[in-house]
């Protein structure tokens, strides 16, 4: 095996997320944006089609979202509002959400694509097959959907359309390049009062009062509820959070501040409040606080000899991949340093920083010898700390002779903070593993007859030995 050949094999699991394979087929299908770039004779389109929107049967104001059927079409209204769109036949939508309805009747999912987010609803027959094919967090390419306007009373997301399964849609997972993060609209509390009834807005609000949680039971259904006084800047409003939304943060959250995605604006004795809905992401607001990201490597090719080895050989990738930033020249990036001047890691992160923002916005297409990684991704090794000093955003001193593992769920002494699996990066892309295989993934396991081919350091050297050859077979300076 080619040490470098390796090298690039581990960058490549290391980012097999973000990089994407299926780029052949994008011209097919269109972005949530593409979809929903209103047309003029969108009014009159509307005043047609959304009488009925809830309606357990999605046969009467939908249209089938393809070509030949458009060219078939005798309505007017159909022809015209697909203007612009109709080259398309498939659109495809990665699924950062799933938001399963209580009614086995209606299933609704959030999908965000990197251009906007957009609810997919599926009734009776398509509602139950739909929830068996559909997993939150993973990408799909659909075929064939509906589309139609979606009455305020009904909206979860902010767009004024929604997509609809029906006989002819399709289904396929794909891989994605694209990786949802969540962002954030804030509405101000004080531009409340001026915006229509049931509208969808994301705010961020401290905490005044909190009146804890009710249950009760209404015909049936148990509910829980939770009121909360928030404001902001001197404006006050209530917040009410329905059932799961009512339980997600059970720590006091009095003065704190909270980050509310999708909550939507209802009225209650003549003043406007706040609900939330089945699909509202509610977090603590915190600038103090630190994710870290353990990258557990679990079906290896290849293994280091020792931590102190693997530190080396970190530190070593780190420095060679800030050193192919400064060695790229482009339009908006060209500087010259002595080769000294590129011999220490802290030396070359001080030259970058004034760059960073520059090299993230501009180099997304200059290219590195890395398969898939651009001069701007490798710009995201650098991040600010807390007290807003540039520094790596890999953290070398885990890989040290004394360092403690962290088995999966465990906590810190003192702390909150419990190793869980990443929903960006989960093993294989499955996002369900059961607790046992998870904790056994977590371990750093004795290999007693391992036939892996191991990583050395010899006369500063990193040199591969193959498991049933004793002599290094390649050497890396
Ligand atoms: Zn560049």
């Amino acid at each position: 095996m080619d040490i470098s050949e390796s090298v690039l094999e581990m960058y490549e699991d290391i980012l097999k997320n973000i990089s994407n394979k299926n780029n052949v087929e994008t011209s097919l299908s269109s972005s949530i944006e593409e979809i929903f770039n209103p047309g003029v004779e969108q009014e009159e389109y509307k005043k047609n089609n959304n009488d009925n929107n809830e309606e357990l049967n999605n046969n009467g104001n939908s249209y089938i979202y393809e070509n030949s059927n458009m060219n078939q079409s005798n309505d007017k209204d159909h022809d015209v509002e697909l203007h612009g769109y109709n080259k398309h036949h498939q659109t495809r939508i990665n699924i950062f959400e799933m938001m399963n309805t209580s009614t086995s009747e209606i299933s609704t999912w959030d999908l965000s694509d990197d251009t906007s987010a957009i609810n997919l609803v599926a009734f009776n027959l398509d509602s139950y097959t739909m929830s068996n094919k559909l997993v939150e967090g993973k990408s799909y390419e659909f075929g064939y959907l509906s589309i139609r306007t979606v009455d305020n009373m009904y909206k979860k997301l902010s767009h004024e359309y929604q997509l609809l399964v029906n006989n002819a849609t399709n289904v396929r997972e794909i891989s994605m390049s694209y990786n949802y993060e969540m962002k954030y609209n804030f509405t101000d509390l004080n531009e409340i009062e001026t915006l229509p009834f049931n509208s969808i807005i994301d705010v961020q609000v401290t905490v005044l009062r909190d009146y804890g949680i009710t249950a009760g039971n209404t015909n049936g259904n148990s509910w829980m509820r939770r009121e909360l006084h928030v404001g902001q800047n001197g404006v006050n409003i209530k917040l009410t959070l329905w059932n799961e939304q009512a339980k997600v943060i059970s720590t006091s959250v009095i003065q704190k501040s909270l980050k509310i995605k999708y909550v939507k604006i209802d009225y209650f004795n003549g003043l406007r409040t706040l609900v939330s809905m089945g699909n509202t992401r509610l977090t603590i607001a915190s600038t103090s606080e630190k994710i870290s990201y353990h990258l557990i490597h679990a079906n290896p090719s290849i293994l280091f000899q020792n931590t102190t080895t693997l530190r080396i050989f970190m530190k070593t990738i780190i420095h060679s991949l800030l050193l192919s930033i400064i060695q790229h020249k482009c339009t908006t990036f060209n500087i010259n340093l002595t080769v000294l001047e590129c011999a220490s890691t802290s030396n070359l992160i001080n030259q970058l920083v004034p760059f960073v923002n520059t090299l993230r916005k501009h180099c997304n297409r200059c290219n590195t010898s890395i398969p898939f990684v651009s001069i701007a991704d490798i710009a995201y090794l650098l991040v600010q700390n807390k007290t807003n000093q540039w520094t790596l955003a890999i953290d070398t001193n885990v890989y040290s002779k004394n360092q403690q593992l962290r088995l999966f769920e465990s906590v810190k002494y003192g702390k909150n903070n419990p190793l869980v699996l990443s929903t960006k990066f989960p093993f294989h892309s499955e996002i369900k593993y059961s607790y046992s295989n998870l904790l056994k993934k977590s371990l750093i396991i004795f290999m007693e007859h391992d036939i892996i081919p191991k990583i050395y350091l010899k006369d500063k050297n990193f040199v591969v030995d193959l498991y049933s050859i004793s002599n290094p077979i390649n050497t890396l300076s």
